[in-house]
């Protein structure tokens, strides 16, 4: 059996600096660190932040007063500022920047007199930090049938925004679904979904044609990993996401002559060489990595910030 590797997988710029953000406000500060909602969608490294001190909270009414509180990479609405702001907490926002950028489209869109039609998965994170922004004027859009059901009055002005981690196949579907019943709306400037969902896509339909198993390292609640699993399915070729070396079943392998092997923006390197290793005991020769150019992004440090009454003020 063959082995390889896709390339760009793993870490993305907006999950390094979340995670980046957690270990320097520990190193400064000292533990607790508070933490609303996982940093980042990976069971392994919200453990190892766990162990070094972080403490994961789902809402801010967890942390004490005045505590030194994250906010994570997939974008909080606009109440749980508020929130922080009542109670005195001390904020860093690790919000990634391309979430942020989705957020201001809303913000903008709406002051101009648009609907949002929100592309995206109920109760990931990221929506709800996006429906939030403007909730009495965006729509959720799910699915093919979502688009079947909606009404939109002739020439009411109307956007077509997406989550940044969905599959850039099935929501081309459904803006051209869309599109084809309101002829009038308008998508933004720049596509959301983000540079490194997309790459990571590409990167495995580059290589789905050449092989039978693919294996995506990345948590269950991961949106972009199982997109990636689906990229392989939805061609034809059987894929499975992994948590770790463990979750892999032996029988998978059985007949497989070619297997790859992917990864999640939020999943670490360390673990897909750990899955590699299991591989490798179970029977698969030397894997070799794709030729690819490095992604070479880097989002700017967020700063320390304490949301006071009038505001937001930088304390560090
Ligand atoms: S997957 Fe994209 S939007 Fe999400 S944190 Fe990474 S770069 Fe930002």
């Amino acid at each position: 059996m063959q082995g390889l590797l896709a390339k760009p997988r793993g870490f993305c710029a907006g999950v390094e600096r979340a995670i980046r953000v957690v270990e320097l406000a520990l190193e400064q500060y000292g533990s607790p660190v508070y933490v609303r909602k996982e940093i980042v969608h990976n069971s392994h490294v919200v453990a190892r932040l766990r162990r070094e001190g972080a403490v994961f909270i789902d809402e801010l009414h967890e942390a004490p007063e005045g505590a030194l509180t994250i906010l994570s990479a997939h974008g909080s609405p606009p109440e749980v500022y508020a929130e922080a702001k009542r109670r005195g907490l001390r904020v860093i926002d690790a919000t990634c920047p391309l979430v942020t950028k989705v957020h201001k489209e809303v913000a903008l869109f709406v002051r101009r007199g648009y609907r949002i039609l929100l592309i995206g998965h109920a109760g990931h994170d990221e929506v709800v930090g996006t429906m939030g922004q403007a909730p009495r004027h965006t729509t959720l859009i799910e699915t093919l049938a979502d688009v079947e059901r909606l009404s939109i009055e002739p020439g009411e002005k109307a956007v077509i925004l997406t989550q940044t981690t969905l599959s850039q196949d099935d929501t081309r579907e459904i803006v051209d679904a869309l599109r084809s019943r309101f002829q009038w709306l308008e998508l933004p400037p720049k596509e959301d979904i983000c540079y490194a969902t997309q790459n990571r896509q590409n990167a495995v339909k580059e290589i789905v044609g050449d092989i039978d198993l693919l294996l995506v390292v990345g948590s269950a609640n991961s949106s972009n990993s199982r997109r990636l699993t689906e990229v392989a399915t939805s061609r034809g070729v059987a894929s499975y996401l992994v948590d770790g070396p463990d979750d892999i079943d032996p029988a998978w392998l059985q007949s497989r002559s070619r297997i790859a092997v992917s990864s999640g923006a939020s999943a670490p390197e360390t673990i897909v060489q750990d899955v590699i290793h299991r591989l490798r005991s179970l029977g698969v020769d030397a894997f070799i990595e794709v030729d690819a150019p490095d992604e070479n992004v880097v989002f700017s440090l967020p700063r320390l910030t304490q949301l006071t009454k009038g505001g937001v003020t930088a304390i560090e």
